[in-house]
């Protein structure tokens, strides 16, 4: 039985609890170090499914602005980071537009979706 020790810092909160990982044929057998059980289930999320929340700028045309903010409806596994940002940049967006509307939905069938992050008014709006 292959055994190994991983180390991870857990981010739930301030704290910031070292943890450590025992790993046995790629499954967790313990969490050592923690000072909640909030740790174990963070350590369990970022070892088996590890997810981030993405911020982004995309391209908008007649906006008083030339690219507006989105971000990711919830943390998305890691593995699809860089194809959501490829999609993002490729994004021609036209003005106006809501905060809070979905600019990508159900990105690689993962059920999140992109939305902005404000409002954005046009040029003629704008002035
Ligand atoms: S294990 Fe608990 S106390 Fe430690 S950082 Fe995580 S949430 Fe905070």
């Amino acid at each position: 039985m292959a055994v190994e020790l991983k180390e991870m810092v857990c981010i739930t909160c301030p704290l910031g609890c070292r943890l450590e990982l025992e790993i046995e044929n790629g499954d967790i057998k313990a969490v050592y170090h923690h000072s909640c059980k909030r740790g174990i289930e963070y350590a369990r999320q970022e070892y088996y499914d590890p997810r981030r929340m993405v911020t982004a700028t995309a391209s908008i045309e007649h906006g008083v602005m030339k690219r507006i903010p989105v971000r990711t409806s919830e943390p998305i596994p890691i593995k699809h980071i860089n194809a959501l940002l490829n999609a993002i940049y490729r994004l021609q967006l036209e003005a106006p537009l809501q905060i809070g509307t979905p600019v990508i939905r159900n990105f690689a069938g993962t059920g999140i979706d992109v939305i902005t992050t404000r409002n954005l008014e046009t040029i003629e709006e704008g002035c």
